[in-house]
This record gives C-alpha cells, sequence and structure tokens, in this order.
C-alpha cells in the first residue's frame, strides 16, 4: 500500500465535524442506523445500474449488508456489496462533509424510477465518530478496477491510499473509543447490543443484514453441556408489516405486532390500517389499546406515533401527529415524502408531517364514528376507557375542536339507564321540550336522589348524567345541541312549574321578604334565600345563578391555586313542606330558634349537594340542641 499525503478536511468541513460529533446527534447509538441506511442506498444504486447499464449484472441474492464485531481488536465491520466508490467519490462524499453523493444521484434520476434512496444531507456518515476514534473505508466502486482506502482518525483529516478489494461494494471498519467515565463505548462490542439496534432503528432496510451469531447449543442433556457454534443470521425482518399487502396479512399478525411493539399484554381494541397516495403519500398502522396504559393519566405518559422515512425510524414517539384528544392511539407512519434535517432525528419544515398529522386526525375519527354506528358494544368500552379525553378535547383550546369531537361524546341517560349520544337525546325528546336538561354529581345514584332532579323527571324529560368531573366543562364549552341549549337542573330558574304555581310562589316570596332576609342575611355565603314549589317531598336545596354552577365550584375548589371562583347560591326552601310551617312560626316567636334552623337547614342544602360543611360541630349541637327539645 502505497500512502498518499495526508489530506485536510475541507475547512468548514473540520468545524461541522466537531459539531457533528458534540451536538447534531443527541443519541449515539444512530450512527449504525446512519451507515446501515449508507450501506442500503449503495445496494439500491447498483441495483439500479444493473436495469440501465447491461454490463453491470447482479444477483439479487448478491445484496446484502454484513455486520461484524471484534471485542479485542474493538472493532465493528459494516460491509455491504453495493456499487462502491471511486477514488473520487471517497475524496468528494467522505472528505468533505455535507456532501451528499446520494442527493445527487437522486436530482440526477429520472423520477419515473423507484428507488428508495435513504441518505440526502451528506452527514450520516460522520456520526461514526462519536463512537469510534478511527475510521477505515475499503471501498470497490463498479466504475473501476482499482479499490481504495480512506483513513480518518477524526477532525485532524484523512488519507486516501490503494487497497487490495477484490468485488465491488464498501467495508467501514470502526475502530470503537475506550470507555469514559461518562460512556460505556464496549456496549456496541456485543452480538446483543447490535441486534437490538438494527432491530429497533434498521428493521425495515429491504436488503438482508446479516450478523455471524452464537447460539448454545445442548451437547449434553444429562450433564448439562453447552456447544457454541456460529452461523450467519438475518437480523432484519425487511418488509414492515405496514407494507405489506393487506390480503396477505392476517389480523392476528396485526395483534401480534401491535402487543409485541407496543409491550401491551392484551389485543388491540381496534387496528386501522391506511396507506394514502397524494401530496404527501405515507402508510400508517394506528391502534385503539382495549385498556388504559397505566401512566395513561400520569404527566409520565408521551403521546405520539413511529416516525419512519421509508422504512428507517426517524422519531420513536412524533407527538405532532397525534392531537391530544387522541393521545391514546399507538401506530406507526412510513411516509417517503419528509423533509428531514441532517440529524435525521427532527423535520426542517414541517408541512408534510401536518398534512399527515391531519388524515390522521379525520381517519381516527371517522373510525370512531363508524364504531358508534356499528358496533356499539365496542363502542361504549372504548368510551369508558378513553371517552375522558374525548371530553377534555371538546373543551381545550376554548372549545376549537368542540364540533369534531361532540358526536362522539356519551353521557348517562335517567330515561335509558343507559349511555346514550348528544343525537339520541334529541331524537327522544318529548313534543315542546326545548331544552337538554342534565344534572352533576359523583355517581348515578347521588344524582338520582338530587331534590332537583324529581321535578324534572316528574314531567317526564330525560336527564343527562354527568358524573366526570371534566363533563360539565365539555357541556358549557359544546353550549348548544342542534340549536337545544343545555340547562343544569340545579339552576335557579328551570321555568317548570305552571302559572299557577308560579303566582303562588311569588306571593309567598313576597310576604315573607322580611323573614327570607333574615335568613340571608345570617347565611353569608348563599346570595338569596327564597320559598319554591319546585321540589315534592324535600325540604331544602341549593341551586345556582349565573354561570359557575356548583358541580364547577367543586372542581376550582379542588383546584391548587384557589382562583376564588364561586357559585351565587340560592338555598330554596319547599314551600308546602311542613318546614316552611315551622320556619314562619318561629320567626313570629322564637328568633333565636330561627336562626337555628336556618342553620340546620342551609347544612342540610349544602350536604345534598355534596358541598362540604365547615362548621360541623356547631351544626351537630345545634341539631342536637333542636331534637332534645
Ligand atoms: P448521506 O448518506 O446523507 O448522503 P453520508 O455522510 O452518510 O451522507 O454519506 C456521504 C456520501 O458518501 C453518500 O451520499 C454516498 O454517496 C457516499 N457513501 C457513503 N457510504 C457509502 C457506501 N457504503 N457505499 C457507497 N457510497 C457511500
Amino acid at each position: 500500500m502505497i500512502c498518499l499525503e495526508k489530506k485536510e478536511f475541507k475547512s468548514e468541513s473540520k468545524r461541522l465535524l466537531d459539531l457533528m460529533i458534540n451536538s447534531i446527534y443527541t443519541n449515539k447509538d444512530i450512527f449504525l442506523r446512519e451507515l446501515i441506511s449508507n450501506a442500503s442506498d449503495a445496494l439500491d444504486k447498483l441495483y439500479y445500474r444493473s436495469l440501465t447499464d447491461k454490463n453491470v449484472k447482479v444477483k439479487k441474492d448478491d445484496l446484502a449488508i454484513t455486520l461484524a464485531f471484534d471485542t479485542d481488536k474493538r472493532t465493528i465491520t459494516i460491509t455491504d456489496t453495493g456499487c462502491g466508490m471511486t477514488k473520487e467519490e471517497l475524496e468528494n462524499n467522505l472528505g468533505t462533509i455535507a456532501k451528499s453523493g446520494s442527493l445527487n444521484f437522486k436530482e440526477n434520476m429520472n423520477s419515473d424510477e423507484k428507488v428508495n434512496i435513504i441518505g440526502q444531507f451528506g452527514v450520516g456518515f460522520y456520526s461514526a465518530f462519536m463512537v469510534s476514534d478511527k475510521i477505515t473505508v475499503t471501498s470497490k466502486s463498479i466504475d473501476s478496477e482499482e479499490s481504495y482506502a480512506w483513513k480518518s482518525e477524526g477532525a485532524d483529516g484523512y488519507t486516501i491510499s490503494k487497497a487490495k478489494k477484490e468485488s465491488n461494494g464498501t467495508e467501514i471498519v470502526l475502530h470503537i473509543k475506550e470507555d469514559t467515565d461518562e460512556e460505556d463505548y464496549s456496549k456496541y462490542l456485543n452480538e446483543y447490543e447490535l441486534k437490538s439496534l438494527v432491530k429497533k432503528y434498521s428493521d425495515y432496510i429491504s436488503f438482508p443484514i446479516k450478523m455471524e451469531c452464537t447460539h448454545h447449543d445442548l451437547k449434553n442433556e444429562e450433564k448439562h453441556e453447552y456447544e457454541d457454534h456460529k452461523c450467519l443470521e438475518t437480523l432484519n425482518s425487511m418488509m414492515p408489516i405496514w407494507k405489506k399487502n393487506k390480503k396477505d396479512v392476517k389480523e392476528d399478525d396485526y395483534d401480534n405486532f401491535y402487543m409485541d411493539k407496543f409491550n401491551d399484554f392484551d389485543k388491540p381494541l381496534k387496528v386501522i390500517s391506511s396507506s394514502v397516495e397524494g401530496m404527501c403519500s405515507y402508510k400508517s398502522l394506528l391502534f385503539i389499546p382495549s385498556h388504559a396504559p397505566y401512566d395513561y393519566y400520569t404527566q409520565d405518559y408521551e403521546k405520539g406515533l413511529s416516525l419512519y422515512a421509508n422504512g428507517v425510524l426517524i422519531m420513536e414517539r412524533c407527538a405532532d401527529l397525534l392531537p391530544d384528544y387522541f393521545s391514546f392511539v399507538k401506530g406507526v407512519v412510513d411516509s417517503e415524502d419528509l423533509s428531514l434535517n441532517i440529524s435525521r432525528e427532527l423535520l426542517q419544515e414541517s408541512h408534510s408531517l401536518k398534512l399527515i398529522a391531519k388524515n390522521i386526525e379525520s381517519k381516527i375519527r371517522k373510525e370512531l364514528e363508524e364504531m358508534l354506528k356499528n358496533d356499539r358494544e365496542k363502542y361504549e368500552s372504548f368510551f369508558k376507557t378513553f371517552g375522558v379525553q374525548l371530553k377534555y378535547g371538546v373543551y381545550n383550546n376554548y372549545g376549537a375542536d368542540k364540533d369534531k369531537l361532540k358526536d362522539l361524546l356519551m353521557f348517562y341517560s335517567s330515561k335509558e339507564g343507559k349511555l346514550i349520544t348528544l343525537g339520541e337525546y334529541i331524537k327522544k325528546m318529548k313534543d315542546g321540550q326545548e331544552v337538554i336538561y342534565y344534572a352533576s354529581g359523583s355517581s348515578i345514584a347521588k344524582i338520582d336522589s338530587l331534590p332537583q332532579v324529581e321535578q324534572v323527571k316528574d314531567k317526564d324529560y330525560d336527564i343527562l348524567y354527568l358524573t366526570d368531573y371534566v363533563d360539565q366543562f365539555a357541556i358549557t364549552a359544546i353550549q348548544e345541541y342542534e340549536n337545544k341549549k343545555f340547562i343544569n337542573v340545579e339552576s335557579e330558574d328551570l321555568n317548570l312549574e305552571t302559572e299557577e304555581e308560579k303566582e303562588t310562589t311569588k306571593k309567598v316570596n313576597e310576604d315573607n321578604s322580611d323573614l327570607l332576609k333574615t335568613m340571608k342575611d345570617e347565611l353569608k355565603e348563599v346570595s338569596e334565600v327564597r320559598f319554591t314549589s319546585k321540589l315534592k317531598n324535600h325540604p331544602v336545596c341549593l341551586t345556582s345563578k349565573g354561570d359557575v354552577s356548583i358541580e364547577m365550584q367543586k372542581v376550582f375548589d379542588a383546584m391548587p391555586n384557589d382562583m376564588g371562583i364561586k357559585a351565587q347560591m340560592v338555598l330554596e326552601v319547599n314551600e308546602k313542606h311542613d318546614i316552611a310551617k315551622k320556619l314562619k312560626d318561629l320567626y313570629q316567636n322564637d328568633k333565636d330558634e330561627f336562626i337555628k334552623y336556618t342553620k340546620i337547614l342551609y347544612a342540610e342544602a349544602r350536604m345534598i349537594a355534596g358541598l362540604p360543611i365547615d362548621n360541623p360541630t356547631e351544626i351537630s349541637t345545634l341539631i342536637c340542641e333542636v331534637i332534645a327539645k
């Protein structure tokens, strides 16, 4: 070998190399992905040449990538049987960073030709310097009789010398760095580690990636003796399941892929596979899990889909592909039309990504709508698991997405005794019913026993029972459905009384205005005390005026930073109940006792509404005093 003079990298390359090693890549593991992608490009180029140039002949079986490592010498060798590089190409492609031969090739190519070229930035190769202190590239081009070796120990420069390589292709030998306190480079000199890196990043490279692997064979069962033997194994599965013809994939295959890739013990509830051609072509394979991941409702959960560019993993969890309200969806997206930035880690301009995300959002939505229509049981099971997320989606972003999601919501119906959609509620509304009634509480049973619910039920109206604390926020965001407003049964004026009843109530309130004012003055938190005719058997209830309901106040109260948002509460007393008579009597004859009763009744009303009682000791003493008489 005649050594040629040592050449320096082109000046800007030096800085770039430094940048490359220290900052472009955040993850050292990807060096293998980059070198394998280059090898795959070289095999594609050779194959393409064989289609257009009669002098170039290839056997498909010979197109392969081989991986080897040597723990003693601390080397990893990546070999391909691709097009190889001439001396000039070695000089131009590896001597100048950010010079991509692949991009030139792609630009000069007839766009109809189907070749998958992964590389296009001309920096991937240098990522190998993150883990190596010396790299030797020996290559023989299909266009040259001679072969050359390119050697470099990093930013200093490189040498090119003649070499002896008989067959076309490229062999890259990485000399792996010594371990440091912070970095364990030796981990790469390990069969298991290399295998898993190939599986993770390069599983869908379309050429076989082979490695000599060690197998422990049982030699003697009784003596538990094993014998090691080596054999050449193909590490990658080559054809991703989402690229296979749908006819050739069984339901089980999808389920197994899901369980394997996303570490779930259960099959997915729904598989959504699509192949989109157009402005931005992509294939996607999405899954709706059958149960929420254990960390789903915690801050640790990260939404996102695995993003592949031409079968090469770019991002394990691309969050931009999913709106928050579908964050439970798992899956992969593979596109040839992505514009990647130099580190292949992020996307430079996200136009294509936005387009894909938009398509995926509407695809998931359509599939859910279909499921709701055609497989009710399955949808209900989905909704019980992830419905809360959809409801968040309705009120997040100031309700911007509510119209997309409102038809997917379900609430418990007092009449049907099961979950129904808003559309179904409207369809079954009684003649003359103008509004959608709802009631909130912590459980169906508790809501069912609310005093205010009784009156609406008596009129034979259906009531939606809201048991999730997000429910009422979602309803408030929707405002109305098919021109029907939502009305909380606990709001002060439901307008369900007859004219006659209204008249009597008005009169009772006017006649007793002093009594009611005394009660209100005693109970500082309520904005009004009044007699009502809307209660049947219950003596009292709390209702609210204005936008903030009692249920909302409970949510605000539970928040760590008290924003002081309070409902305007009205204490209503059943004017047909014996207690009304008693109050009037005490007001005339025993003011002290009257105040006691007022306090007790207010505490009762809070209790029924599920609100805490601030002075339980005082109240229980008062009750005892009253009942002991
Ligand atoms: P990129 O792959 O993004 O173009 P790289 O820095 O990884 O950039 O590689 C630079 C160029 O070197 C490639 O475009 C290609 O022309 C050439 N090259 C790299 N590896 C090989 C290989 N194994 N066989 C043939 N050419 C290669």
